[in-house]
């Protein structure tokens, strides 16, 4: 009977103690996740606008050993630079998501940029990120470069070069670019931050080889979402 009622006792301090130890994780956790939710409905109402450059009869630049085209190079690494700004609890919005022109109809330049400043005015978003790809008379010119225009994207643009130049550029080839200011129709549509990102140089059968591989534009997209996510929350 003693010893019955003493393995009682036992089992009683046992479960004490594992309700203790259960109870008080649990509670920290909640605690923790409701600054988790709040962060992650306060991105989910900030809204980051992807546009895929080009498109349809446009295809921009083409590669020089493989001929593929930018505007599908552009999409491509759009598409998984929005799933990662979702992933990471933003709103991200494209201008396309198919190859085509973002307009209708037979394809006008003029139409598919106003498409373009129509679905950045309508999503309202926190910033602008426009996907391109370069070309230069000289293969050898690489990297990956930003542009802006406007007082209001400077701290965007550096701090995006700045962050590419440190884990693309300066890794690779040893050297990083200053953001280049000028007269770029997407990065002045809105008076949201807005840049331009060259992501490689199709001129380049380097860059071309890298660029055209998904592991290498999954890495770029990550370290663009990186920069993006820290020029959001500073
Ligand atoms: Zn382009």
């Amino acid at each position: 009977m003693f010893k019955v009622v003493k393995l009682t006792t036992i089992v009683y301090v046992l479960c004490a103690v594992v309700l203790v130890a259960a109870v008080t994780p649990a509670f920290v956790m909640v605690s923790r996740g409701g600054d988790v939710a709040e962060a992650f409905s306060q991105k989910a109402r900030t809204v980051v606008v992807i546009d895929a450059g080009h498109g349809g009869e446009d295809p921009g630049v083409t590669g020089i050993r493989t001929g593929v085209k930018e505007s599908d190079l552009n999409l491509k690494t759009a598409i998984v630079l929005g799933d990662l700004l979702s992933s990471a609890g933003y709103k991200a919005v494209q201008t396309r998501l198919t190859e085509g022109s973002t307009a209708e109809g037979a394809f006008d330049k003029d139409a598919d940029m106003r498409a373009r400043k129509e679905t950045i005015e309508r999503a309202d978003p926190a910033a602008v990120i426009s996907l391109h790809m370069n070309k230069y008379e000289d293969a050898s010119r690489r990297g990956v470069q930003v542009f802006y225009s406007t007082d209001t994207s400077e701290a965007f643009a550096l701090k995006m070069q700045k962050h590419l130049n440190d884990t693309m550029n300066v890794p690779t080839l040893g050297r990083g670019f200053e953001p280049i200011r000028g007269d770029y129709y997407i990065a002045q549509c809105t008076d949201a931050p807005s840049i331009i990102i060259e992501c490689a140089f199709l001129s380049s059968p380097i860059d071309e080889a890298l660029i055209t591989d998904a592991a290498y534009r999954l890495r770029l997209a990550g370290e663009i979402e990186t920069a993006v996510n820290s020029y959001l929350t500073e």
